[in-house]
């Protein structure tokens, strides 16, 4: 029972679990070879209604952030890490919609609706990641124009973006009150990207670095005020904290499903390994564990609802849920011997995928940065 859902909220979960089940799980292990999800299931998503779930029509699909959360929950409970909706729909959208001109947002979020064009954000260079102070990406206005110069790395959905809002300095001298974002369209010229990272998880996830090398960029490609970019990023990290919340909780929902079938069927010694009270009192703990945290995260989601969520508990909702999801699919793997450190099986790339949750979208160390401040 979640009490936050509606009926509506279901309906959706429903489909999308539908669309996940037939057009993205035949052909993961294909994608996951070849390093890239292909531009056609992005167009299949947004006409079945599964991308930027919360924006009003044409821009999205007319939801709230629990539409959103359905196709997050669908997609992570299926297993389906890698799949970079959520960035482009919950993270890259909200930019364009609550700092955009209405011509910014008429040019662009309709196309990113219907998956006619994929959205990634571009923050991080070799020398900034948890510090966003020290980007060095420069952009410099002359004339009616920004010439943008600098590198960006771990861009996730990076070789298949059509567009990207990208993080740049303006007044080098006054770090984090001199940043700005800007929209960078694939195409432009002094635009280019490398190709898709080797990482030891997310495999068809096409993440890469970035290149810009005097790239002209019309003055109307800034997004919002010039120097404001910093206190916009801080605006949307408590929506896009929560939405990794709500992935590392349905993953580790999904995989203590899988991995309880697995220990039920597997006989080692003559007993099955869920009759060993060892297993029985991990499985135990874990789901003990996952309900509170569901309850915890049921409530965030019902708080951002009400444009409530502040950004402790968002931090807090971020660390709880990818902490416990990576100690649970760790001690998952260990139940399933060495078939879990096999690639074929489930929870092998679960426990890979999901490291990188840890990381990105504020590291845990920064997250207890954040709440530690409480004291
Ligand atoms: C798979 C993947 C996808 C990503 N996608 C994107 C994307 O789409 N767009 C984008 O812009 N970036 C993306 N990133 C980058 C990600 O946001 C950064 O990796 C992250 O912010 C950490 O930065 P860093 O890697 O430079 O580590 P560093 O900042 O160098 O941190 C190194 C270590 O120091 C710790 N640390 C840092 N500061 C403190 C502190 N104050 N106190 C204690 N410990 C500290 C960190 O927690 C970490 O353990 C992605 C990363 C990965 C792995």
């Amino acid at each position: 029972m979640r009490t936050v859902l509606r009926e509506d909220h279901l309906l959706l979960r429903e489909q999308a679990d539908k669309f996940v089940a037939a057009e993205i799980l035949p052909h993961l292990a294909a994608w996951e070879r070849e390093g890239i999800t292909p531009r056609a299931l992005w167009r299949k998503a947004g006409a079945s209604g599964l991308l930027n779930c919360s924006l009003p029509p044409p821009y999205g699909q007319g939801g709230d952030f629990g539409h959103a959360a359905m196709v997050i929950e669908a997609l992570a409970h299926a297993n389906c890490l890698g799949i970079g909706f959520s960035i482009h729909s919950d993270m890259v959208s909200p930019y364009l919609w609550n700092f955009g001109t209405d011509a910014q947002k008429e040019l662009w979020l309709p196309r990113m609706a219907r998956g006619d064009l994929i959205g990634a954000i571009a923050m991080t260079e070799p020398g900034a990641g948890s510090d966003l102070k020290a980007v060095r990406t420069r952009a410099r206005r002359e004339g009616a124009h920004y010439v943008l110069n600098g590198q960006k790395t771990f861009i996730t959905n990076g070789v298949n973006a059509g567009l990207v809002v990208v993080l740049a300095s303006t007044e080098p001298d006054l770090g984090a009150r001199g940043l700005s974002l800007f929209i960078v369209e694939e195409g432009m010229a002094g635009f280019t990207k490398g190709p898709a990272l080797q990482k030891i998880g997310q495999h068809s996830q096409d993440t890469c670095e970035l290149f810009f090398d005097e790239l002209r960029l019309p003055a109307d490609y800034l997004l919002g005020q010039e120097n404001e970019g910093f206190g916009y990023v801080t605006h949307e990290l408590a929506q896009e904290r929560l939405a990794i919340a709500l992935r590392a909780c349905a993953s580790l929902e999904g995989m203590l499903q899988s991995g309880a079938e697995y220990v039920r069927n597997r006989k080692v010694f003559g007993r099955r390994v869920l009759d060993y009270q060892n297993t029985r009192f991990k499985l135990a703990d874990a789901l003990a564990k996952a309900r509170m945290l569901r309850v915890f995260l049921d409530d965030c989601l019902a708080r951002h609802l009400q444009g409530q969520l502040d950004s402790v508990t968002a931090a807090m909702a971020k660390l709880n849920a990818t902490e416990l999801q990576g100690q649970v699919l760790d001690d998952l793997l260990q139940m399933h011997g060495g078939y879990g450190y096999m690639a074929e099986y489930g929870i092998a790339r679960a426990w890979a995928d999901a490291r990188a949750l840890r990381l990105f979208g504020g590291s845990s160390e920064i997250l207890r940065e954040i709440i530690g401040k409480q004291f």
